[in-house]
């Protein structure tokens, strides 16, 4: 082993931390302990015995091609079957050339800053916005700008004052990164006047938006919005989509809509990161698709996560102190909690974990150290009987500290 291996790590290694939350989640793997801290998928939500039938109908169809690299753009298939879904809602703008196979939306959060971002470069997110987001776009230099969120989600008119500043200063953002369907970690889904809005202020200051929607097709009531993408209609939108949500995160699938020659570009970035996504999985997927199985699937999946929520969300009103505030998605994975403004979540996380339940402190998702008190709850993964047991444990912990 080198002596100093420090002395010879690139500067963007240098830059790369493990993340906050998967260190977190080591210390809640006690099973007494109710984890409310990752973003995870039920199991009961897995299509175990469809995928057994399926699995085996790919190896006795089409084992050669299934079993070999493929192409970097993904399975023609199972791209067909996204655009042809995407067109069914009502997407126009969209052909074959505009999608493209990532090995899960993480991989299309490290690709976009790849061919977009030099170090030092300006990246806007919200206050907060998703971990994993930040610290890919991180890891190439970009420097992170925060634009506060409010019940609508990002601000518009911190947006354009923002824009406005970096313009006068002769400086423009390579992107604006959001998460218009149930954001990770608020749970806030955009109405399509703000979602016009930011459009129409990245085709005034000539910049990308990021819409990042792995929640999308995971909601339980109201109307569903139109994808900034759709109307943006102009290549203005890199939209990224992934089956971890409403399928199964194991098998690392997403996929990245955006104008041809964004594809492009990140087909050739990807090539030098992966080749391809998994062949064997894109058939799985493609015929799980075919068998029809999937919309069946969702469905189940949706209203399990409807209970759970309506469980969490009835358990906050009758256990939660005076002064504590939540927001109640009609989708996504997640609660996002805010607390009287004296109380640190981090200082809770140690008295929660003494009663046995976790969760994530908000200040993890805010690119500017904000957010002390505030916290995100994960309402998927326990079963109603823990969401409510673990919201009467976190009651406490926080009356502890009121
Ligand atoms: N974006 C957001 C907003 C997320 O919440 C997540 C997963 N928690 C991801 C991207 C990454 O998802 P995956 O790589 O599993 O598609």
């Amino acid at each position: 082993m080198i002596t100093d291996l420090d002395q010879i790590l690139s500067a963007s290694a240098k830059r790369m931390k493990r993340s906050v939350i998967r260190e977190l989640l080591k210390m809640t793997q006690r099973p007494e302990l109710i984890s409310f801290a990752g973003g995870l998928p039920s199991p009961e939500s897995f299509p175990v015995e469809q995928l057994k039938q399926v699995v085996a109908e790919v190896l006795d169809t089409d084992s050669a091609r299934a079993l070999q690299y493929s192409e970097t753009e993904g399975d023609k298939r199972l791209r067909e079957i996204l655009v042809e879904r995407y067109k069914s809602n009502g997407v126009k703008n969209i052909s074959l050339n505009n999608l493209m196979i990532s090995t899960a939306s993480q991989q299309a959060l490290d690709l976009i800053p790849k061919i977009l971002v030099n170090p030092g470069d300006k990246v806007i997110c919200g206050l907060p916005s998703y971990l994993g987001g930040i610290s890919a776009f991180s890891i190439y230099g970009a420097e992170l700008i925060g634009i506060e969120l409010d019940e609508q989600g990002m601000r518009s008119d911190l947006l354009e004052k923002k824009l406005e500043e970096l313009k006068s200063k002769g400086e423009k953002p390579k992107f604006i990164y959001v998460i218009p369907d149930f954001q990770n970690p608020t749970g806030i889904c955009m109405p399509e006047k703000r979602r016009l809005e930011i459009i129409e202020l990245a085709r005034k200051y000539d910049v990308l938006i990021v819409e990042d929607s792995p929640y999308r097709e995971v909601r339980f009531s109201g109307t569903p919005q139109r994808t900034m993408y759709e109307l943006d209609g102009n290549g203005q939108v890199i939209l990224l989509g992934t089956m971890s949500k409403i399928f199964a995160p194991g098998f690392r699938i997403g996929w990245i809509v955006a104008h041809e020659d964004v594809i492009d570009k990140l087909i050739a970035a990807k090539q030098n990161t992966d080749l391809c996504t998994s062949s064997f999985v894109q058939k799985i997927a493609a015929r799980y698709f075919d068998n029809g199985y999937f919309e069946e699937n969702l469905a189940k999946t949706n209203a399990m996560y409807k209970s759970k929520r309506d469980a969490m969300v009835k358990a906050f009103h009758k256990y939660m102190p005076e002064g504590v505030k939540w927001t109640e998605p009609e989708g996504g994975l997640f609660l996002f909690v805010t607390l009287p403004e004296h109380i640190n979540a981090e200082e809770l996380f140690k008295i929660a974990i003494n009663e046995n339940v976790a969760f994530v402190p908000g200040t993890v998702f805010y690119c500017n150290g904000e957010g002390k008190n505030t916290l995100r709850i994960n309402f998927s993964f326990m079963s109603e009987e823990m969401n409510i047991e673990g919201s009467r444990r976190l009651a406490n912990a926080i009356k502890q500290m009121i």
